[in-house]
């Protein structure tokens, strides 16, 4: 196993790739995603091997008083994929449907997401089996606090730095950072990103995947000669992701055609207002209330627009529906929600798929903006932070296009061609340790 920080433990056994009936479909995505990048690049076969395969999974279990006093006990877990630019970070999931497989899959993403931006992380996810809308908020405390002190001395602002994901939220992470601040003795809101500004949180950080993915569909759109004014777009998930990103695209004169969650879509072929349709967060599932027409996911998905954006959740665009997919153009919102084989279809069909780990980025660049104001114990400005976020996305938006470009690759070969060389870059330089 080539590392070149010392070992950690690997708490429970690491699947090969290839065991099929191991593997859940975001780590055998990621691994298939990673080895056609490899297939174009003159790069070393250890460290791709390497990359594989995270550095450690660790896993504990979380026993947890309920109100009624009986105590249940959940399964959690911290993925720690690639460190070799700098420390762990990615998201911490509450959600029924978390695995260890998933875990690892998603801290793949976050290396490589992290990479392409130039960010100096690496990546990690890490998740609870539990239905958090199951819990009281005072068990979801007991819950985080025990699960920090589970995995304490695997996370530090110099270590592994959690943040939001589903089902958690920036309390989850005020909890996390005052567990760990106090068996630490001191104050570390280093620890965890996504907090509220007052105990060290960014401004910005909320609407910051939401507005990456805007700011790239904006640009992908002018590379492909849409007219800002004319192009049409539809958005499945109108959570964090979604709302964001199809609001500053009205505002900068799209028309916006649809929009949904979970229950269906919004539609009306003429333009609806996204401001006016409350986000997940604002009213949850009331997207369809305030629709004249409504339409399923499915339908939404395959609608004759020019930009598609999937915020939702993963594997929504696959072999099934790939051939029916209209749109011109996808922006990926939601992480990993085309599968490997649909992406085949769409780019032998010329639909091309601008990817996740470079358009949902802003979330981890934000985050990163926060570790530094953590470090310097200096808050930046909503303003500074959106200049300093949209002139991050302009720079690896450039970096990407300019792969495109000279290799005739697909987007999504083009950040990881653009995530891997940096990444094999460090790996040599580092060497093998011991
Ligand atoms: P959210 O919980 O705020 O909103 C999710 C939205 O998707 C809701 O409107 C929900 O109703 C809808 N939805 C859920 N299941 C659906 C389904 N089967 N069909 C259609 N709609 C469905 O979530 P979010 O934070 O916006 O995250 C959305 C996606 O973006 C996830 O894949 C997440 O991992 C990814 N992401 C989030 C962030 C972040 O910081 N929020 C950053 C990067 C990537």
């Amino acid at each position: 196993m080539s590392s070149n920080t010392p070992p950690t433990t690997v708490e429970s056994t690491v699947s090969q790739p290839g065991d099929e009936e191991e593997v859940t479909s975001a780590v055998a995505t990621a691994r298939r995603q990673l080895e056609h990048a490899a297939a174009h690049l003159d790069i070393d076969s250890n460290i791709i091997e390497r990359l594989k395969y995270p550095a450690a999974v660790h896993e504990v279990t979380v026993p947890v008083e309920r109100d009624d006093g009986t105590v249940d006990v959940f399964t959690g877990y911290r993925a720690h994929h690639d460190s070799v630019r700098g420390p762990y970070k990615g998201g911490l999931r509450y959600h029924p449907g978390v695995t260890r497989e998933e875990c690892i899959g998603l801290s793949m993403w976050m290396t490589w997401k992290c990479a392409v931006m130039d960010l100096p992380f690496g990546g990690a996810k890490g998740g609870i089996v539990v239905d958090p809308k199951e819990l009281s908020t005072s068990e979801k405390e007991r819950l985080t606090r025990r699960f920090t002190d589970e995995i304490r001395d695997t996370i530090g602002p110099n270590k592994d730095i959690p943040a939001p994901d589903m089902g958690t939220d920036s309390q989850t992470m005020s909890w996390i950072m005052d567990a760990y601040s106090m068996q630490e003795a001191e104050t570390l809101p280093g620890v965890v990103t996504g907090k509220p500004p007052v105990i060290g949180g960014s401004y910005g950080r909320e609407e910051a995947p939401g507005r990456s993915v805007a700011l790239i569909a904006r640009e992908a759109c002018n590379y492909y000669d849409y007219s800002p004014t004319e192009t049409t777009v539809a958005v499945q998930g109108f959570g964090s992701v979604g709302a964001n990103a199809a609001r500053l695209l009205d505002e900068w004169g799209a028309i916006v055609v649809a929009v949904s969650n979970v229950n269906g879509a919004a539609y009306d072929p003429a333009g609806l207002d996204p401001h006016k349709i409350p986000s997940h967060d604002e009213e949850p599932e009331a997207v369809t209330d305030y629709a004249d027409e409504i339409i399923g996911n499915d339908e939404l998905l395959t609608l004759d627009v020019d930009l598609l954006i999937p915020a939702a959740i993963g594997d929504v665009i696959t072999e099934a529906n790939a051939d029916s997919i209209q749109a011109h153009l996808i922006v990926e919102g939601a992480n990993g929600p085309t599968t490997f084989a649909a992406d085949e279809i769409l780019a032998e069909r010329d639909i091309p798929v601008v990817p996740d780990i470079l358009a949902n980025a802003g979330g981890v660049t934000v985050s990163y903006f926060e570790w530094l104001q953590d470090i310097n114990r200096r808050s930046w400005s909503l303003e500074e932070v959106q200049d300093e976020l949209d002139q991050e996305m302009m720079s690896a938006w450039n970096d990407v296009r300019a792969e495109v470009e000279k290799r005739d690759v697909t987007w999504r070969d083009a950040a990881y061609i653009v995530a891997l060389s940096r990444l094999v870059d460090a790996h040599a330089n580092r060497g093998l340790w011991p």
